[in-house]
């Protein structure tokens, strides 16, 4: 396993700025014999106004722009390379990164991308219609934390993709900056959740998610109290995240109830089992009134009878938790099937009948693989809607 927790960086030619912390511009600023209000200006014109290039930070005088540019230095946002639009308004992106890997990032606009109905200040705004075309924007963006995944999940089509490279700090809260800009989006006034939910496995690429999450929550101002992490179940990523002041949220893929079911679809479980995790997640220092999701990606046949339902219950019974029930998502060659909506609807009424708040995650732009579960930079599938490059 430790292949998959000691991956390669970026190989990148030129030197993006995006993803520098203050103290990083600061030094920077020095080597150019600048003042460090100069660092304060780059900083707020990469974070807060998000500018997409050299030239357009008129707050730094032309010649130090040239300077930087001189350097090899740019601004060096990951680029919307293709768009592809969902009938229900999703939006899957080819994003590119300066070394040419790309990854996917996904738009979901009008709610949380699948937390309805469950209490939370999101579900409720879910409840009004979106605005898009106004002048207020509601949206969830899911983003990637890694080029492909190593963690194998039978069910996963991002499997199957293998791990590329991690993701730097500045590519991951670049995927972000550059969906809020091809939507004009306004932090502060609009609202936007994130989800680490995208391609990759964040806490096997730790330092630089929590960076990113500290870029997000900081200067680029989304609370977060809005974003979600979700996790396979990487036990010293748990450990290391119940010690955060500043974290998102936790979720955890658990998708089966009992060591042997997990491990024949999620083979991690030989690594860390589901006694282990329960046990980490269990020292999580929760907020007033959080729960931990646990993910539970429904497979017809496998994990969706009512003996299922009855280990996840007793399994949960001393944790503040809520379950969000996923219907697998087809891929072609897969030896899974869906569940049927019969099985769907007992699995969630045992749990709720128990006591643990269960929801059925409603899948968002399934048409064109945008879906959990199927982000596997989808070039050769031509979606429903093209969008040419942007
Ligand atoms: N790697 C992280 C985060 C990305 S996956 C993790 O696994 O938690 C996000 C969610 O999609 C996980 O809960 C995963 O179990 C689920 N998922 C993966 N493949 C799926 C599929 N084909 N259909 C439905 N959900 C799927
Ligand atoms: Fe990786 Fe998550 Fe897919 Fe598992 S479900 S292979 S951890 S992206």
């Amino acid at each position: 396993m430790n292949d998959i927790e000691n991956l390669p960086n970026p190989k990148v030619e030129d030197k993006p700025l995006f993803g520098a912390s203050l103290h990083e511009l600061t030094g920077l600023m020095e080597n150019h014999g600048q003042p460090a209000y100069r660092a304060r200006q780059l900083y707020e014109a990469l974070y807060a106004q998000r500018t997409p290039s050299l030239d357009q930070i008129t707050t730094l005088p032309a010649a130090l722009r040239q300077a930087l540019k001189d350097a090899g230095h740019t601004v060096g946002l990951p680029e919307l390379l293709q768009t592809a639009r969902s009938i229900d308004g999703t939006e899957r992106y080819l994003v590119r990164m300066a070394d040419g890997e790309t990854v996917e990032t996904v738009w979901m606009p009008g709610g949380d991308g699948g937390e309805r109905g469950d209490g939370t200040q999101a579900a409720e705004e879910e409840e009004h219609p979106s605005h898009d075309d106004d002048d207020y924007k509601r949206a969830t963006i899911c983003i990637s934390s890694q080029v492909g995944c190593a963690v194998n999940c039978q069910f996963c089509l991002t499997a199957k993709l293998g791990i590329r490279r991690n993701l730097t700090p500045g590519e991951i809260a670049g995927q972000v900056a550059a969906v809020l800009n091809r939507h004009k989006v306004e932090v502060g006034r609009d609202r936007i959740n994130l989800v680490f939910m995208g391609m990759g496995e964040p806490f096997l690429n730790y330092a630089s998610f929590m960076d990113a999450v500290r870029l997000l929550a900081g200067p680029m101002s989304i609370p977060e109290s809005r974003m979600t992490v979700s996790t396979s179940g990487i036990l010293p990523g748990i450990e290391q995240f119940a010690g955060e002041t500043i974290r998102p949220k936790l979720a955890v893929s658990l998708n089966a109830s009992n060591d042997v079911v997990r491990e024949s679809i999620m083979p991690i479980t030989r690594k860390w089992n589901i006694a282990a995790l329960l046990e980490a997640i269990a020292a999580v220092p929760l907020r007033p009134r959080e729960r931990v999701t646990f993910e539970y990606v429904l497979l017809g046949g496998i994990n969706d009878q009512r003996q299922h339902a009855d280990e996840l219950i007793a399994l949960l019974k001393n944790l503040s938790a809520k379950i969000n029930l996923i219907v697998w998502n087809s891929g072609p060659d897969m030896p899974f099937h869906e569940p049927t909506p019969q099985d769907v609807g007992t699995f969630q009424k045992r749990l709720r009948d128990a006591g643990i708040p269960a929801f059925i995650r409603k899948p968002r732009g399934r048409d064109i693989y945008a879906a959990c579960g199927q982000l596997k930079r989808t070039l050769e599938q031509p979606p429903l809607v093209e969008i040419a490059t942007l």
